[in-house]
């Protein structure tokens, strides 16, 4: 097993991941627990998709019956950059190319790798989509600990990092679980400008930045207003604000994330994915917002949500 680890890990280095980890196969039956609680007290606002597939996400062998371990993987996101005054910001990791994207090719020679070092394993790789609690096997890889924000924190890195996970056949020595480093600290509960962590490890949905100008179909509530700091693309604050974040960030060895790729040349935009001037997305049509953005997460908002976004940062301005 001790070998297969090896070889594994080579591979994720080879392709670049920061962080990788094992987690054995079980049943998440405390963190279901949580998220039932979580959904029971309405913090997923609109994201009805995740009240579904809730045994998928207990019992993984309902996704891959053969799985015996999670290989869990982390991608460093972080580069510098500050923001213009005045502008609307964007959300740290959609700077550059959608991670989806970018992940998922990584994902596909993983696997493809897997299987000629280890003929016949089976696989099944997610990133961020599907019915997979990817946080919850990132903490049993051993990747890190979940932050009061409710993000996993790891000790040479902070936070910054796109998790993918590996479900297979394959066996591997269980990573060693990382203790809780928060200690008494509240810094990222202190600094959430819509009260979004209602209590240390729990996130209303609802009420984050990240939820209302990206998951979010519907209008921003009238209670939201002065309070989305020039957000119009997700949040960062409280991994800004977190120490181990500060400390320990490192800038993102992958070329995929660095702002300015990925934009037409048809159309200029100062700073690119960075941050926008409150009027932009009213200065361009739907079908020049799918070609400047179609592989930036900012798709996802759809140019009628960053119109909704962009309007409602104005709207404290007058
Ligand atoms: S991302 Fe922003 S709004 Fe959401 S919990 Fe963190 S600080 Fe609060
Ligand atoms: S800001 Fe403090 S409490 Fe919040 S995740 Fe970081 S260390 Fe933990």
């Amino acid at each position: 097993m001790v070998t297969k680890k090896k070889e594994t890990e080579a591979i994720a280095q080879k392709l670049g991941f920061d962080l990788v980890g094992f987690a054995e196969i079980e049943k998440l039956e405390v963190e279901t627990a949580r998220l039932s609680e979580w959904l029971n007290a309405g913090y997923h606002g609109s994201m009805i998709y995740m009240e579904k597939n809730r045994e998928k996400r207990f019992d993984p062998t309902t996704i891959l019956p053969s799985a015996k371990s999670v290989i869990s993987l982390g991608l460093n996101y972080w580069q510098p950059g500050d923001f213009s005054p005045g502008t609307g910001k964007v959300s740290r990791y959609a700077w550059g190319r959608d991670y989806h994207l970018v992940i998922w090719e990584k994902l596909k020679i993983f696997e493809a790798e897997l299987k000629i070092l280890f003929p016949g394993c089976e696989t099944k790789s997610y990133v961020d989509t599907g019915a997979v609690m990817d946080k919850a096997w990132a903490l049993r890889a051993g990747l890190g600990w979940m932050g009061k924000h409710t993000n996993i924190i790891n000790r040479d890195w902070g936070s910054w990092f796109f998790i993918a996970n590996i479900f297979t056949d394959l066996e591997f020595t269980p990573s060693i679980i990382v203790e809780d480093h928060c200690g008494s600290c509240t810094a990222c509960i202190d600094a959430c400008p819509t009260d979004a962590i209602r209590q240390e490890y729990v996130v209303d949905g609802s009420r984050c930045i990240s939820f209302l100008t990206i998951e979010n179909k519907g209008e921003i509530g009238v209670e939201f207003e002065g309070k989305m700091e020039d957000w119009i693309f997700g949040c960062d604050i409280c991994q800004d604000v977190c120490p181990w974040n500060k400390k320990f960030k490192q800038e993102t060895k992958s070329p995929d994330f660095k702002s300015g790729i990925n934009i037409s040349d048809e159309i200029s935009i100062p700073s690119l994915n960075k941050e926008f001037d409150p009027d932009f997305f009213d200065k361009i049509e739907n079908d020049q917002f799918k070609k400047i953005f179609a592989e930036s997460p900012i798709l996802r908002s759809k140019l009628k949500g960053m119109r909704r976004n962009s309007e409602f940062i104005k709207r404290k301005k007058k």
